[in-house]
């Protein structure tokens, strides 16, 4: 397979690009992307949520490169044989790019990693794990202008698919490339890998050199995410993912533009949907 735009061997299909016209041609798509929806500005204090796997790595070395204040996050859950490998990861492309970074763990949160939390108790582990690490980027990332989510264009239209099977379109206007922009007690959290798929990220981090293998998580087979990316991936093309964002991007702008106002949760003072918010709940329940 030859690059469509110079003749060289092909190290992608769907366009077909060699390493030079690849590598430029996704550098673009994120620009543009965070210049359609006016992602980030100049001056802005950013942080990455990183978990050290290909999309975070991607976009937090992409980013230094185009602003000045880039500082990373990032999550050690504790869950064995996974962790510790892009954590490596992370620590070593920080220190390469000179990126500061912010360690919050569960054991320091919780008293107890999540492989200890789910022998304890049987949670479903992306349900728990999901919440936990919400909570702890949320708290980490208030010092900041802008979050910025390695969520790729598989990531979305999975969700946006998993929501419109479980019923929740209530909760589509927190979906989208930009969230919680005037929310009281949010970061405004920001995606610009949105439109790159898995497959481009994934190529992109490799050329790159920023992981080493690329491992999932133990957990992940379990969810009903699972089943949606499987069901995407096998019967769908890049196309089909395309095209069910660029859907709920129109279907979005229909939506009210109320934002979302939330309560303080009585326990934590986070904004919270209930009194007492999903974290407290969980945490009672860890350390009972
Ligand atoms: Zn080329
Ligand atoms: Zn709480």
């Amino acid at each position: 397979m030859q690059c469509s735009k110079c003749k060289e061997p092909a190290v992608i299909s769907e366009p077909a690009r060699c390493k030079k016209h690849f590598l430029a041609d996704f550098e673009q798509k994120v620009k543009d992307t965070i210049e359609r929806f006016q992602l980030l500005q100049k001056g802005q204090k950013i942080a990455v949520a990183a978990s050290g796997g290909k999309d975070s790595l991607t976009i937090m070395v992409l980013l230094k490169k185009w602003y000045e204040n880039v500082t990373a996050i990032t999550i050690d859950e504790g869950i064995e044989g996974y962790r510790a490998k892009t954590m490596e990861d992370l620590q070593r492309v920080c220190k390469e790019q000179n990126i500061p970074l912010i360690t919050k763990s569960y054991k320091d949160f919780t008293g107890y990693t999540l492989d200890e939390m789910l022998k304890k108790q049987k949670f479903h582990p992306c349900t728990i794990c999901g919440t936990f690490r919400r909570h702890l980027i949320s708290i980490a990332s208030k010092e900041f202008d802008v979050l910025v989510t390695g969520h790729n264009a598989d990531d979305e239209a999975q969700t946006i698919l998993m929501n419109l099977l479980k019923g929740n379109t209530d909760i589509f206007p927190r979906n989208g490339p930009k969230t919680g922009v005037g929310a009281k007690g949010f970061t405004q959290r920001v995606k610009p890998l949105y439109f790159c798929t898995e497959k481009e990220v994934a190529t992109f981090a490799f050329l790159n050199g920023f992981v080493s293998e690329f491992i999932e998580c133990p957990n992940a087979p379990e969810g009903f995410r699972y089943l949606i990316r499987t069901v995407l991936n096998n019967h769908g093309t890049k196309e089909t993912k395309q095209h069910i964002l660029e859907q709920f991007l129109k279907m979005k702008e229909t939506f009210p533009t109320k934002s979302v106002e939330l309560p303080p949760c009585k326990n934590c003072g986070e904004p919270s949907a209930r009194e007492t918010c999903k974290t407290c709940e969980f945490l009672m329940v860890v350390q009972s």
